[in-house]
């Protein structure tokens, strides 16, 4: 049996954080789909096509990672894709609460999928989307912390304003 996961998120634009976690995942899975949500409550700064592209040019070094989007409920896209568990990268504390919410109602929507948490490595660990957009406002450097073609949109974006 081929074991697939489904790695969902905003992914505003993919970081080093995410791709460690998705690293750690192929080692465990057969078949990794990363799942970009599109009815997104958080104003992307990034369209879905855009985040589409940055995470498609980042995960062209593993066969087995794709790029996929998905509407509605996360459980219900799993199942269409036949996959056996959802990967979720845990940070800090002040992730679980909201995870652990997650975790446990989206079981309760499909029994059948596993949720499972990865830690990144901890120069990842206070890395988040949002806190890489602020500091490209502000000016600052974001080397080794997103993919250099990343970096490069980020500054356009945000910088052209
Ligand atoms: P969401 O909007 O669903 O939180 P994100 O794109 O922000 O989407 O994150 C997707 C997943 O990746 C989440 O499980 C998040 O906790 C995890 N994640 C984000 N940044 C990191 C990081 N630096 N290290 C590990 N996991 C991360």
């Amino acid at each position: 049996m081929t074991r697939i996961a489904i790695y969902p998120g905003s992914f505003d634009p993919i970081t080093n954080g995410h791709l460690d976690v998705i690293e750690r995942a192929t080692r465990l899975f057969d078949q990794i789909i990363v799942a970009i949500a599109e009815n997104e409550s958080k104003e992307p700064l990034f369209t879905l096509k855009e985040r589409e592209q940055m995470a498609a040019a980042a995960i062209h070094r593993w066969k087995n990672v794709s790029v996929d989007h998905f509407p509605g409920l996360l459980v219900d896209y799993a199942a269409k894709r036949k996959a056996c568990a959802i990967v979720r990268g845990l940070r800090a504390v002040s992730d679980f609460e909201f995870e652990f919410q997650m975790a446990l109602m989206n079981r309760n929507l499909n029994p059948d999928i596993e949720t499972i948490f990865l830690m990144p490595k901890d120069e990842y660990s206070y890395l988040s989307s949002r806190i890489i957009k602020e500091i490209v406002r502000l000016g600052g450097n974001i080397d080794g912390f997103v993919p250099p073609s990343v970096g490069e949109l980020l500054v356009q974006k945000l910088r052209s304003k």
